[in-house]
């Protein structure tokens, strides 16, 4: 039984400032908040998020998005990639079904040439996978599941209305064969079940299969209140011989949920060296938003993944983080300039940006005369950087 709550927006998320170098979008929307996928973890579930009513069964429909998207994409002045998510709903959860929001901003999105990333747990995707390859052909499109187990077993007591881990392999695959890239968010691994060596190689071996894009790790975060106490009773009921190690990983009661830091710290450098060796990214790589976004966001996004490669394989990063941090607040000034000036075009600041590493003004920023002549290659050239050899490449 699903209480459906009809709501109008008036738009649709954009970030104006720096770009986000995690999930490297500049848009987003969700056409749904709360989530009949009832993930037992989901952080949607908490207080936080001010969400009315039992989160897997009142869901509030943003009915007006397919029109809302369209004003906003006829409207925006610079290019960027729409990311479709959000932390407390799933864009294909059952409801869709009877919905079809989502078709609607397919078509839309592809009419405007946008590129677009979506997140979801649900195969669900696979009915409007026509429209996104058209997204795809136009601008760019990726899919990410999000997926935490290497089979079902475990899934069930943690995700009870979401797709099987077959079902979702099997999505990813459909969408890499159109031609579409695919990714895996591996979060939130769940400590003591999901989160040994083991088990990270046998989900490593599923993608590799699939020739994965990236995957992308990350601990399990349970805030303090309803989160946390929903997750426990699961423990209680399933696995009540974890339940002293769980008690004592989240016994500090962050108010961002984390667990212990030794805990975070040994998973992600654990799961990071099994990425490492089955040669996939855990950043989006960078071919995966070149040309879907203005050159001046790019090398802002991809200076910062730098930095964290770098600093993984133990090179010293000192100049490139002080490049950055000019750079960045160059282009922090540069946008605010030209969102508060309507009448110029983001185009003129591409144009900029480009002339400045031709004549080699962008000196004065960078500092650093291998930086700039990497940076004209990734510009001028089209080369792209590959995450695992840390070269430069044809696109
Ligand atoms: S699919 Fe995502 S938003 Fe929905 S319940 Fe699961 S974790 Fe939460």
């Amino acid at each position: 039984m699903v209480n459906k709550h009809y709501v109008e927006v008036k738009s649709i998320k954009k970030n104006t400032g720096l770009p986000d170098t995690y999930f490297v979008s500049k848009f987003g929307f969700s056409p749904y908040k709360a989530c009949q996928h009832g993930c037992k973890y989901c952080d949607g579930r908490s207080e936080k998020y001010y969400i009315d009513g039992d989160f897997e069964k009142d869901i509030t429909v943003r009915k007006n998005i397919p029109s809302v998207l369209e004003t906003s994409l006829r409207k925006f002045r610079e290019k960027g990639i729409i990311g479709i998510s959000s932390g407390v709903s799933d864009p294909y959860q059952p409801i869709e079904i009877k919905e079809r929001l989502m078709p609607q901003c397919a078509e839309i999105i592809s009419r405007y040439k946008y590129p677009a990333m979506l997140f979801t747990k649900s195969n669900m995707v696979m009915r409007d996978i026509d429209l996104w390859e058209e997204v795809h052909k136009k601008a760019g499109f990726t899919l990410m599941m999000s997926i935490v187990y290497p089979n079902d077993d475990i899934r069930k007591h943690f995700e009870p209305y979401s797709s099987s881990v077959e079902q979702r392999l099997k999505t990813l695959k459909a969408f890499k064969d159109r031609g579409m890239s695919v990714g895996v968010l591996a979060m939130p691994l769940l400590p003591f079940l999901t989160d040994s060596a083991g088990q990270m190689d046998q989900m490593m071996k599923n993608y590799d299969e699939i020739g994965v894009d990236v995957v992308m790790p990350g601990c399990m975060t349970l805030r303090p209140g309803i989160n946390k106490k929903t997750y426990f009773d699961i423990i209680d009921k399933h696995y009540p011989h974890l339940k002293n190690q769980y008690f004592d990983l989240y016994s500090e009661n962050r108010q961002s949920g984390s667990p212990r830091k030794w805990y975070a710290e040994k998973v992600h450098k654990q799961f990071s060296r099994i990425i490492y060796k089955h040669g996939t990214p855990e950043y989006i790589p960078h071919r995966l938003y070149k040309n879907r976004m203005p050159i001046y966001d790019e090398i802002y996004i991809l200076m910062t993944h730098m930095i964290k490669l770098y600093d993984k394989r133990r090179v010293n990063v000192d100049s490139l983080v002080l490049a950055r941090k000019r750079y960045g607040a160059w282009l922090t000034d540069e946008k605010t300039y030209y969102n508060r000036r309507r009448n110029l075009s983001f185009d003129e600041l591409e144009s900029k940006v480009i002339n400045m590493l031709d004549n080699g003004t962008m000196m004065t920023y960078f500092q650093n005369e291998k930086l700039l002549n990497f940076f004209k290659k990734v510009v001028l050239d089209q080369q792209v950087f590959n995450y695992i050899t840390l070269k430069l490449e044809a696109l």
